[in-house]
């Protein structure tokens, strides 16, 4: 089944221990449907200026992600400029360049409108409203945020939430929209507030499920080296969606199978700046990475007496 992504594509600029990127490709529309497109087609929908690079999307599509809905306006595009130091966990933003995100209103082409699943990506909550005024009863809607839209747009946020069937965000984020130190009440605070489904990533600490029901939770991959961790929530958000979207079933046991695909795409967005990563990997390196994951956490425990 069709994934429905709309999200940022942005030109990054990006610093780490370990090297530096200027002007790569990026945004959370990419990064998220370079993952995604590993599982199912995916429908991207965002806005670039006129100075981007739109030869280096083809790459994407020839992943077989929809490019249609991809516009291109007068002005800049958007720019993001970040650094990590050694807390690989925590992105520090030096600039945002909202260029022509600033005048972007979504246009769902007409084609994408029956999607039955929609990725809302990391944008500002009010285009990510816009959106669900054009899309026509998807079976999943999840989105994602970030501290920017918490601060600037909360109001807008909580409306979202009450639309949405899942929201996918980091620890940080969790606490800082609902004010609650413990994430088990932030999850819960986030639920009263309409998602059936929270996600809370927590970086190289794993990934909590919360249901209102039930709680699960899987690990990072445990990787000897991290390159950049730019995109690995989208990469996470692609792996999850589109492991639900290749086979349709929403039940909680199989919504766990996708925190592990998210987890795994998560893991490989990390090895190499920008998408590069997610742009080199196969079917055979996915499965072989969930494999290691089931070893990860395999454990046979007897009680004794
Ligand atoms: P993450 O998966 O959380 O590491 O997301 C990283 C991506 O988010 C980068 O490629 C940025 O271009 C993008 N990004 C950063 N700030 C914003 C923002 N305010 N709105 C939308 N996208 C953003």
């Amino acid at each position: 089944m069709t994934v429905l992504c709309v999200g940022s594509v942005a030109l990054d600029s990006v610093e780490t221990p370990f090297g530096k990127a200027d002007d790569v490709l990026g945004g959370s529309g990419t990064f998220f449907s370079a993952s995604a497109s590993h599982l199912s087609p995916v429908q991207l929908v965002g806005v670039v200026g006129s100075d981007y690079p739109v030869e280096k999307l083809e790459r994407l599509r020839a992943r077989g992600v929809d490019l249609s809905g991809i516009e291109q306006a007068d002005g800049r595009s958007f720019r993001w400029r970040g650094r990590y130091r050694h807390d690989l966990n925590a992105a520090e933003t030096l600039e945002t360049h909202l260029g022509v995100f600033s005048d972007f209103r979504p246009k769902i082409p007409e084609q994408f409108r029956r999607a039955p699943f929609v990725f809302l990506a990391n944008i500002d909550p009010r285009l990510q409203l816009g959106v669900l005024e054009q899309v026509e009863k998807p079976a999943l809607v999840a989105c994602d945020t970030m501290n920017f839209w918490i601060e600037s747009r909360r109001p807008d946020l909580i409306a979202l939430l009450g639309k949405v069937d899942l929201i996918t965000l980091n620890d940080g984020e969790a606490r800082q929209l609902t004010e609650k130190f413990n994430l088990v009440h932030a999850a819960r605070w986030i639920m009263d507030h309409g998602p059936r489904f929270v996600i809370i990533k927590k970086g190289e600490h794993g990934a909590f499920l919360f249901t209102r029901t039930s709680i699960f939770f899987a690990p990072a991959y445990p990787l000897e080296q991290i390159f950049d961790p730019t995109g690995a929530g989208d990469s996470f958000a692609g792996g999850f969606i589109g492991f639900l979207a290749r086979t349709g079933d929403l039940s909680e046991a199989n919504m766990r199978r996708a925190v592990v695909y998210g987890s795994a795409m998560g893991s490989f967005a990390v090895e190499r700046f920008s998408i590069e990563r997610l742009m080199e990997i196969t079917r055979d390196d996915i499965h072989t990475r969930v494999n290691e994951f089931r070893r990860l956490v395999a454990f046979d425990v007897e009680m004794p007496a």
